[in-house]
This record gives C-alpha cells, structure tokens and sequence, in this order.
C-alpha cells in the first residue's frame, strides 16, 4: 500500500512515497518556489540520483501534477499510474481543539481546518491549498489529515491555560497548543520500543531541537506539556524566533525604537533566537559551533544561553512528571550534534545521568548515548515525521 506524504507551505511542497506495509520509502522530493520565478522541482527515486527540473509552477495544483508526473514517468518513475497509490497523508500544522486524532479529510474536515486558520495565518492556508490540489487530481483517492497539534491535545489544563483573562480562552481559544507533535510521539514510541519498556510505563522528556524547536513531556504515553504555545513562538530559543521573552520586551522596544507591533513580532520571529544572539552571526548551530570552538564570543554565549534553555525545560518537565525515565534528542541539531548534547548533559548529573562518549560520537542511528549506570536514560532517535504520517494514513484506511 503505497501512501503519498504531502507537507505543504506556502510556496514549497515536500512530498515522499512510501510503502506503508514495509514502510520503506520509494521516492521523495521538494518544489521549491511555487508562484514565484525560478520555481523548481527536485526528485529522488530512493537509491537513484536527484533529477532537478527548473520549470514554472504558477500554483500547488501545477506543482501536483508536476510531483505525480515525476512519480508516473516511464524512465524514473516508481509506480505505473495513479491507481498505485492508495492514500495521501497531509501535514496540516493546526488542528485547534478541535482535532486529537488524525482524521480522513472530508468537506466538513476541510472546514473545521479553515476556522483553525487564524491560529496559524502562515501554515494552515498553505496546507489546505495542498489538500485542494490534490482532491482536483486525484479526486478518488482517500486522504488524511495527520494534525502538529494533535498529539498535545491530552495536555491537562493547568499545563494549557495562560495566567491572563480567562475570557479570552473562552472567546478566542488562546491556549497553548504545541507543535511538532507528530515528531514528538513518533520519537518517544521508538525511545520506549529501543528501551524494551511498555510506553504506558515510562516519563519521557523528547527534545526536538531543529531550526524551529520543542521540548514535550510524555507521561504513561500521553503528553502533558510542551513548550510551544499558541503559536511555535514560545519555548526554547530556536534559529531565528525568540522563545519566552518578558512579553513587556515587546512594548519596551516598540518605544525605543518607534517600529509598531508587525514590525516587533517579525523580528521575534525572524531576527531573533540563535541568530539575533549571536549578532547575526548565523542561525546555523554547524556556524555557531565553529564560532564557539575558536573561541568567539558570539558562539560562546549563544550555545550557552541554548544549552542553558533545554536544560531548564528539562527540569521543568522532569518536575512536572515527578521523574523522568529516558530523555530523547531528535532533529537536525538533535540528532547531529554531539557537542551541543554534551553541553546539555553536562548539567544533567543531578539524574543520574553520565554521558557514554563514544556512543554521543556516533551519527545518523538510533542510540542510547547515556551509560549502562545511567539511572535516567538519554538517547538519540533520528525523527521521521513523514513516516509517522504514513502509519496514521494507513490506520485510519483500515
Ligand atoms: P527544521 O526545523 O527546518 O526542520 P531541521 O530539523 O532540519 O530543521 O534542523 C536544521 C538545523 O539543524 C540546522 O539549522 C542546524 O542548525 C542544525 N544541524 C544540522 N546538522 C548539524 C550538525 N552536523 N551539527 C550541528 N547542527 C546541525
């Protein structure tokens, strides 16, 4: 059964084909630059080269048909025709309160994603067009809609409301919600499927720590906390957007710097985080590690201020939970970097945490980085989202 993954933004589209019984992948690509000049389509046959085709795509509906061509060729395709796949999977970042699961897309589906759309004004239009574009196509084939916010939805209200006028919870919905759930659940069942432990049994830290970044706590194989918010604003310092701020910051540089709140809040989302720290240095940690590492002060106090973050989240969850069994790191940053693992782990003894050295050296698998003795495990799970995505499509198929 062959499920086609769509994560739709505004002007790219990330696709995969995957065998949803063997659950190995079978093609992958990305259109980039949809609507704009220069628009581009690049396609992996798994195993094979990357074939780059530079061709406009006015819209996501060209940019489809372009991706099921690519898949369909006679020379470097993977399937025979459409018929072949059985399903597509949509990404869809913001599912509001109003989705715990994934769900099979219906008009009423679509819908109810539309009102959530002001909760995510950049990502759930984009991912809606994604989902038109797709029905105009392949207007037999099931899809579903796999939501980020899904997975944070068993959070308990005491981690979910805000400290401001309850009115407006119950007017406009601000709520905390999270994101990057599906990372966050796909990489906590691995953690417990590596550790050999039942996942109803275990407290969870999951660090997903990429260019946008999380922490969640998952307790007896439901989350109850995570560190992004309303929007993927809050939380940890990430590679351009702030994390927790003082909200009164907001007001404070308004008035030194006369720039209204559009101008503040791009800023804490665009100029801000690892790359504002650091002077505008980089928002890449492979940058900002060369930096520390040759001793330059904007590399020195950006990690520290990053690493001094995570850990913080990592106490606060590991008290939320009352203990933590096992604590995960995924992501481009997670998964890569072992120097940035080690600086958060050095804070970590009072968990009974030592950090086997040759196991955090090692790259691209899943590990468990901590020692033998470690009273709280640390591992390493490459997350795969797309995969993830993939399983859910193919459960509610059946
Ligand atoms: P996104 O949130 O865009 O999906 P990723 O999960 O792909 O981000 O993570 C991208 C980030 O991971 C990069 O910006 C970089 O900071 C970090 N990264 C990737 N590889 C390495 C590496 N080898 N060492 C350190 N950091 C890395």
């Amino acid at each position: 059964m062959n499920i086609l993954v769509i994560n739709c933004g505004s002007s790219s589209l990330k696709f995969q084909l995957i065998d949803a019984e063997t659950e190995k992948l079978i093609a992958k690509g990305l259109c980039e630059r949809i609507g704009i000049e220069g628009s581009q389509l690049v396609y992996q046959p798994e195993g094979k080269d990357k074939i780059t085709t530079v061709t406009p795509m006015e819209d996501h509906t060209t940019a489809v048909k372009l991706v099921l061509n690519s898949l369909t060729d006679s020379v470097n395709g993977v399937v025979k025709d459409l018929s072949e796949i059985a399903a597509v999977g949509h990404r869809i970042v913001h599912g509001g309160e109003k989705f715990a699961k994934s769900t099979l897309i219906t008009d009423e589906v679509v819908k109810a994603i539309t009102d959530c759309n002001e909760l995510a004004p950049l990502h759930n239009p984009a991912n809606l067009i994604g989902i038109a574009a797709c029905k105009e196509l392949m207007p037999n084939t099931p899809m579903a809609a796999v939501f980020d916010t899904a997975f944070h939805q068993t959070m308990p209200k005491e981690a979910y409301l805000y400290g401001i006028p309850y009115e407006y919870y119950e007017k406009y919905k601000v709520r905390r919600y999270g994101f990057h759930g599906t990372s966050h659940s796909y990489v906590s069942n691995r953690a417990a499927e590596v550790l050999g432990k039942k996942y109803e049994d275990l407290k969870i830290i999951v660090c997903h720590l990429g260019n946008g970044a999380s922490v969640s706590a998952v307790k007896n194989g439901k989350c109850i906390d995570t560190s992004m918010g309303l929007t993927p604003l809050e939380g940890l310092i990430m590679g351009t957007r702030s994390g927790d701020i003082d909200p009164a910051i907001i007001e404070f540089i308004a008035h030194k710097e006369g720039k209204s709140i559009d101008d503040i809040m791009s800023i804490l989302n665009k100029k801000s985080g690892v790359l504002g720290l650091s002077s505008n240095l980089s928002s890449d940690f492979r940058d900002l590690q060369d930096a520390y590492e040759s001793g330059k002060e904007e590399g020195i106090r950006t990690i520290e201020t990053f690493a001094y973050r995570v850990t913080k989240y990592i106490g606060a969850y590991t008290a939320a939970m009352n203990g933590v069994d096992a604590i995960c790191f995924t992501a481009g940053l997670g998964e890569n970097s072992a120097f940035v693992r080690e600086m958060i782990c050095s804070r970590l003894g009072y968990l009974g945490i030592t950090l086997d050295k040759e196991q955090n050296s090692k790259r691209g698998e899943e590990l468990v980085i901590s020692t033998p003795d470690s009273t709280t495990k640390v591992l390493v799970i490459p997350t795969n989202e797309e995969l993830a995505i993939a399983r859910e499509t193919k459960a509610l198929l059946k």
